[in-house]
Formats: structure tokens, sequence, C-alpha cells
């Protein structure tokens, strides 16, 4: 990057001036243009007859770039402007070119010679006047005929005398990117209004608003450029009536879309926007009946336009400029994004409108454009912000509902075993008891030989009723000695238990565990959660294996982790954890985990997993803290 800034560049750089010295047609025309700042003025009274020629006597005013002395006085519909030129005999082809100035009908008079006229037949003042001069030795008088219907009329900036060709490439091209960024930003406007039907209803009104904002601004650039009313005389009055209506319909749609976005929260800010949304309307009804119904009504028009618009869009910007800061002051990120696109606009419209009104209506609006595209850019930000947003909600939201579909079957398939679970117990455990009896009876009357084999039959009675036990505590796990377990103390208990059957699997049990953790909750049955989640990390156990036991106190609960670096799972055996008979071993019964998330449930726990194939399981565990100084009686409902 570098190399290309400092090497490449001003070679090219260099490349392109050589080839612009060498090109024929340009070196030609190299002499310099000549651009006049003085000039005289004398003031065309409202009686004076449209073609009159160059006044022969009467008071010139010296007038100049610094002071072009452009507003009309009362009683005067227009001025002449007396100018020497200087000799043009240096190009082929000679040619005058005043980029801006204010009037409508223009004359030049060369030696009381009519030698150039335009003339307008709409309210368009800014103006642009180019011709060809016959090229002269000598200097040249010209007079310049400028007549208006509104109250400025006159020369601004200066005449320039250049090379005919060169002045009219300047006389376009100066306004063309104006015409490209209105044109620009109001087809942004028809896509948007394409993307509305994508919309729900209830965002649907601040879209359209936008929209209408956008196109609105779009138009009024194009109309504010001086071009089209120079290129398409004949669709003047048609541009001017768009300019006045964008203007109507940007000023409240702004606000009505500014509202909204602060939330109504600003009742003044409300009031006011809908104050001049009236206001707006009146002006609009009145553009009209001045276009349809002719000339009369202007006076009625004037007043409303002219007079007053200027000084509500002003105090509109100030509004928006100090609800941005107090909203701003307040909000998300997206409103000072928001805030900050509108206070850029509403400054920079309220400087030009401050500099319009300081030049004496001499100066042409332009920062306002800047602000435009700051605004627009600053919704495209909070739109994509919006949109990236609304993404990630969806994938939460459809990564929850995954769960929850998960989590619903599970519980399902977990009522059907409990029940089943539960009334088999029972329905076996009684048989049992019964068998029990009569085996112990037959003992009793037996020889001392077979009462070793009665002995072994009822101890194997025994065990299948604890078996059977057990599967009544996974259907139904009440805890029926509640207390206050100590957390280290019990996991010390369960880790020296575990220990050897990790070494037997070539693995170590690392424990660290901080003081004072406690939760409530059944001794055995927490014992057998825990053995179930280190046995299976121990079976998942290849060579030089770990497993770690952590346990902290965070955020009122207590957390413990259970982390091996066994053979992990996959997603799908992931998601089929606790599944009743889900199993991966060829042993194994596929009970243990569905036994060990019902009983972290009824002790009010959570349970997570994380694991990677290859890499490990992580299990976190998170329990209520207990107080164990706490008087109060111990719950004795611990079940679900
Ligand atoms: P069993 O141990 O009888 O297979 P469990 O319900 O205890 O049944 O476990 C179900 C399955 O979950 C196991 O077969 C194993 O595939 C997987 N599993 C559980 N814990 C781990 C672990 N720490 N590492 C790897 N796989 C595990
Ligand atoms: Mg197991």
């Amino acid at each position: 990057m570098r190399v290309l800034l400092r090497r490449v560049l001003p070679r090219l750089f260099a490349l392109a001036i050589a080839g612009l010295t060498c090109f024929p047609q340009l070196a030609e025309a190299a002499l310099d243009p000549i651009v006049i700042q003085e000039w005289q003025v004398q003031w065309i009274p409202q009686e004076a007859s449209e073609n009159e020629g160059p006044p022969a006597d009467g008071t010139w005013q010296e007038a100049d770039a610094g002071h072009p002395l452009s507003a009309l006085p009362k009683g005067a519909k227009g001025v002449w402007a007396r100018v020497t030129l200087p000799p043009t005999d240096g190009w082929a082809r000679p040619g005058l070119l005043i980029e801006r100035l204010y009037g409508l009908d223009l004359a030049v008079y060369q030696e009381r010679r009519l030698v150039y006229e335009s003339r307008r037949d709409f309210e368009f003042d800014r103006n642009k006047l180019l011709m060809a001069l016959a090229p002269a030795n000598h200097p040249a008088e010209y007079e310049i005929r400028i007549l208006t219907s509104t109250e400025r009329a006159g020369i601004l900036g200066g005449l320039r005398i250049d090379d005919f060709d060169r002045l009219s490439h300047r006389y376009a091209s100066r306004d063309v990117p104006d015409l490209l960024l209105g044109t620009s930003i109001a087809f942004l406007a028809c896509i948007m209004l394409l993307c509305s039907g994508y919309l729900h209803r209830r965002q649907r009104s601040s879209w359209l608003t936008l929209c209408l904002a956008t196109m609105s601004l779009g138009m009024l650039i194009v109309c504010y450029s001086p071009l089209p009313y120079l290129y398409l005389p004949s669709g003047g009055r048609l541009m001017l009536l768009l300019f006045d209506l964008s203007l109507f319909v940007l000023a409240p749609a702004i606000n009505f879309y500014a509202d909204q976005v602060f939330e109504r929260q600003y009742a003044f800010f409300t009031r006011f926007s809908r104050l001049e949304a009236v206001y707006a309307a009146i002006c609009l009804v009145a553009r009209f009946i001045y276009e349809f119904a002719g000339e009369r009504n202007y006076g009625v028009y004037s007043f409303f336009f002219n007079g007053i618009m200027g000084y509500v869009i002003f105090a509109q910007l100030l509004l928006l400029i100090g609800v941005s800061v107090l909203h701003a002051g307040k909000g998300s990120r997206n409103a000072v994004i928001l805030s900050a696109g509108l206070l850029l606009f509403a400054l920079s419209g309220a400087l030009d409108l401050v500099l319009y009104y300081w030049s004496d209506k001499t100066y042409v609006l332009y920062l306002w454009k800047f602000g435009a595209i700051m605004l627009l850019l600053s919704l495209v930000v909070i739109l994509a912000r919006r949109i990236s947003a609304d993404y990630v909600m969806l994938l939460r939201y459809s990564k929850e509902l995954e769960l929850y579909n998960h989590n619903l079957q599970r519980t399902e398939k977990l009522e059907i075993i409990s029940d089943l679970a539960a009334s088999i117990a029972h329905e076996v455990r009684n048989p049992l008891q019964v068998t029990r009896g009569f085996l112990q009876l037959l003992a009793g009357r037996a020889d001392p030989k077979s009462k070793s084999y009665f002995e072994l039959a009822t101890n194997e009675l025994d065990r299948a009723s604890d078996i059977i036990t057990d599967f009544l505590t996974f259907a139904k796990p009440e805890m029926d000695t509640v207390s206050v377990l100590d957390v280290p103390a019990e996991l010390k208990k369960i880790e020296s238990m575990m220990a050897p059957l990790a070494a037997m699997h070539g693995g170590v049990i690392r424990f660290h565990a901080e003081d004072r953790l406690y939760v409530v909750g059944n001794a055995s049955k927490f014992k057998q959660a825990f053995i179930n989640m280190i046995k299976n990390s121990i079976e998942a156990l290849n060579k030089e294996g770990w497993i770690e036991i952590k346990a902290v106190a965070r955020d009122g609960q207590v957390v413990v982790w259970i982390r091996d670096n066994g053979e992990g799972m996959d997603e799908e055996q992931l998601a089929q954890l606790g599944v009743p008979y889900f199993s991966t071993k060829t042993k194994g019964t596929g009970l243990g985990m569905m036994v060990t998330m019902r009983i972290i449930e009824v002790m009010r726990g959570t349970i997570e997993f994380r694991s990677q194939k290859e890499k490990g399981t992580e299990i976190t565990i998170r329990f209520p803290l207990a107080d164990p100084d706490e008087t109060a009686p111990l719950p004795d409902e611990l079940h679900l």
C-alpha cells in the first residue's frame, strides 16, 4: 500500500500532466480566463416598458462581487448592469458566462444593439447567462437588462470571459452533482417504497413517512438546481410546483418520522409537528389555487409561503436540534445515531437559513444537502443495525424453541416412564414382601444346612427390593430426609469413593472446592446424582485421562463443574442426553443421566452440558446457595 502511495501514484500523476500538456486542444486554450468583478447598476422602474433599450442618462451606482446590489428597491422591476469587457481577440471563439444571477428575462446590448435575449415564464429567478462574443481588439461596453417579478435582481459573483467551449462545459458541469444526488435519493425512495410491501403493518406507517421524506428530499434537490430550468424551460412551471410540493411534504414528514422515533415522548414537539402539518396543508392548497386560478391569488399564497415558511422551518430545525440532544442523552445507541443524523441535518439547515437572511437573500443554500446525506446515512446505519439485531434474535428464538421442544419430548417420555415405573414397582414389591415373609418362616423350620441357602435367598430378595426402591426414586424422587448439605464435604467423600475406579481406567480425579458451600437436599440422592456423572466421565476416559471437579459460590448460587478429557459427545448425542435408554455403551442402561437430571431438577438446580468429540465434556450444575444458620424450617416438600 505504501509503495503504491509513494512510487506508483506520483508517476501516474506526472504521466497524466505530461499527457494533458501534450494534448493540442488543451494546449491551445492555455489563455487564462478573465473574471470581471466590478460593474455598474441602474434600477428599472415598474412603469418602464419591457423592451426598452439601455438608458441614455440616469445615475449609475458602482457594484462589485462583494456588494452585488441585488435586492430590489420598492417600485423597481429589474436592473440594468453596465460592464466594460477587455479585448477578446486572444480567443478564437470568446464567450461570456455569468454563473450566478437573479432574474427572469435577460437581454444584452452592445452599442445599443440587442445581441442576446432569454425569457422565462416561471418564477425561478436563479439564472445563468452564457453567450458567444464577437472577438474585438479593443475594450467594449455592454449593458445587461435583468427583469424579474421577485424581490431581487442582479449579477452575483462576477462575469467570466474565456473560450466559449470551455465556458459552456463549465455552465453545465457545475450543477451535475446536485442533479445526480437528487435523482439517486429519489430512486432510493422508490426502492424503499417497493420494499414496504414486505413490512409488518405496524412498521409500515413510519416506513412510508420515511419514503415520503426521502422522495421529497430528492425532488427538492433536483428542483433547487438551476440546471433543469436552463435545459427544460418548458417544464419550468411544473418543476417549481414540484419544488413547493416537496417542501410542504418534506417538512411535516421529517417531523412525523422523528416524532415516531422519539416515541412521542415530547408533547411540545408532537404539537408543533401537527401545527406545522396543518400550515403546510394550507400552503399546499394555496399553491394549487395560485397555479390553476391565476396570478391574482399570488398575494394570498405569497403571504403564506414567502412570509412565514422560512421562519417556520427555522423553528422546526431548532426544535429538532433540541429534541435530538435531549433524546441522545438518555437513549440507546440507535437513538444516539439517529439524533446525530438529525442534529447534523438541522444544524446545517439552520446555518444555511441564517446565512441566507444574513446575506440579504443573496446566499444560495447548499449546506443542507450534506446534512440530508448525513441524515440518510444515519437512517441506513440504524436500519442495518436493526436488521442484524433481528437476525440475532431470530436465531436465539429458534434455538430456544428447539430446546423447548426437546425438553417437552423428554418430559413427556419421563412422565410415561415414571408412571409405569411407579405402578410396576408397587406391584412387584408386594409379592416380594410376601415371598420374603414365607422364606423367613420356612428358614425357622429348616435344618441348619439349608438355613444358609434361605439366608442367601432373603438377601437377594432384599437386593431386588433395593433396586426397585431406586427405580421408585426416579418415579417419585421425594426428598424424604431433607437437610442442609455441606457440598465440599459431600463431594470429597464422592471423590474418594470414585478415585479407585478412575485409577482402574488409567485416570486421576482433581478436586477443588471453596469452603462454606451449602445446598438443601437429600444426601444420598445428591451422592447418587454426582456418582452417575463422575462414573460417565470415568467411562469416557482414554489414556492419560483426568477429571476435574470444582465447586464455587457465584451470584447466590453453588456452581459445580465436572470436566473430563474423555471421548466427548457430538451435537446429536448431547441432544439425546437424559432420554431414557439412550446409551452408547454395550452394557449401559441409559438411565443414569435421566435419574441425575431428575434429582437436580427436584433440588431446584440446573444442569448444562458442553462437549466436543475427542476433546472432552464439561457439565455445569447450579443449585441455589443455602444458609446453614437459617433457623426457618427446611422445606420438606422438595418434590415435583
Ligand atoms: P449409560 O452410562 O448407562 O450409558 P447414561 O444415561 O449415564 O447411561 O449416559 C448416557 C450416554 O451419554 C452414555 O452412553 C454416553 O454416550 C453419554 N455420556 C454421558 N456422560 C458422558 C461423558 N462425560 N463423556 C462422554 N459421553 C458421555
Ligand atoms: Mg452412566
